[in-house]
């Protein structure tokens, strides 16, 4: 049961203790047993990889509790998968998919008490991490391997419903290039985008819009989120890209988009067609659907909506995902995984 000591009305989205992450550890070519750890700190090597090069990549993925009181994992195949790629293209040995999915629930089950309760709007986040921990001076692969699942309970993102925000596109910066880690979700793309981040926000824009490092004529994705957008004629539309990261939000939105009889396309989406377009969202795990009502270029500024207004087929993708995801309606693509506990 929820911990009763806990104001899970007034969780925000930041660290919190719980009972214990979980590790497992990458040595003489294979994964240990998966084991609990209470403290939140972990001991490496000066010389581990992931400290001086950089071999770290990582996921995020919610828990939620049900409506009939069944705590689910959303799609973890997924970013099973997904960290599967970027382990590869960082030449890390992957954790396999099945074991992921497993310490997943492992831990989920271990913290069974800080999920929050049906009706608060939370959930457990689960931040896999897959770090280099071996270590390595002369520039190569480490030998040795740490991954770990960290859990933090979490509130509702939009306490009072969805919240339109602004956006900026800062033409001095690229988030990834062409051919580099842009679809791989490894954490130096955040450490890449974090100086205009910061600068977007001191002059008042929560968000920044990249567009494609090449040319700058086409969208990408926002810095820690998708682009997606709902033409006149109501079709959906997401930038194809290879520096895209793999969002399983998009996905599973293109997917519920489709069962809702909506066109979808996945294409290039050139910057001179955001105009055009009557609702703009930014999407990911961590807030689901973020409306986009102005975005702003230099001196060009774009008026999607007014600030208040959220549009009716994104509001209806946030409530149809929501819902499936607390058990609500049908999951008819078996995108729950239950956790026994
Ligand atoms: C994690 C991430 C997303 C969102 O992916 P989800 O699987 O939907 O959470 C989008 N863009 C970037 C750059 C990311 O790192």
């Amino acid at each position: 049961m929820p911990r009763t000591d806990i104001d899970w009305a007034q969780l925000g989205f930041g660290f919190s203790d719980v009972n214990c992450h979980i590790r497992s550890v990458w040595k003489d070519g294979k994964w240990s047993e998966f084991e609990f750890v209470k403290e939140p700190t972990i001991t490496m090597h000066i010389g581990a990889s992931c400290l001086h090069y950089g071999q770290e990549c990582f996921e995020g993925i919610k828990a939620f509790r049900q409506k009939s009181g069944r705590i689910v994992l959303f799609r973890p195949d997924q970013n099973a998968l997904r960290m599967e790629k970027t382990a590869i293209r960082t030449v890390m040995p992957p954790m396999p998919p099945e074991r992921f999915v497993e310490a997943c629930r492992l831990v989920v089950a271990a913290n069974e008490e800080f999920v929050p309760p049906y009706g608060t709007g939370g959930s457990l986040y689960l931040r896999p991490l897959l770090i280099g921990t071996g270590p390595q001076i002369g520039v190569a692969p480490a030998k040795e391997y740490t991954f770990m699942i960290m859990v933090m309970p979490v509130g509702a993102y939009y306490k009072g419903g969805l919240m339109p925000v602004r956006a900026v596109i800062l033409d001095d910066w690229d988030r990834a290039a062409p051919h580099g880690m842009g679809d791989v979700k490894v954490g130096g793309n955040y450490a890449a985008s974090l100086f205009a981040h910061e600068k977007a926000k001191r002059d008042g824009w929560p968000v920044e819009l990249y567009l494609d490092a090449k040319t700058h004529t086409y969208v990408e994705e926002f810095s820690t989120s998708n682009f997606l957008a709902i033409t006149r004629d109501g079709t959906y539309v997401t930038p194809d890209s290879h520096s895209v990261l793999p969002s399983v939000t998009n996905m599973s939105l293109k997917t519920v988009a489709a069962d809702l009889g909506w066109p979808v396309e996945c294409r290039p989406v050139p910057y001179t067609e955001i105009r055009q377009f009557a609702e703009v969202a930014a999407c990911g795990t961590a807030v689901v659907v973020t409306p986009v009502w102005e975005i702003t270029r230099g001196e060009e500024v774009i008026r999607i909506s007014s600030p208040d207004v959220v549009g009716e087929h994104l509001q209806r993708l946030y409530e149809t995902v929501q819902a499936i995801q607390y058990g609500e309606i049908e999951d008819r693509h078996g995108w729950c995984c239950e956790v026994s506990v």
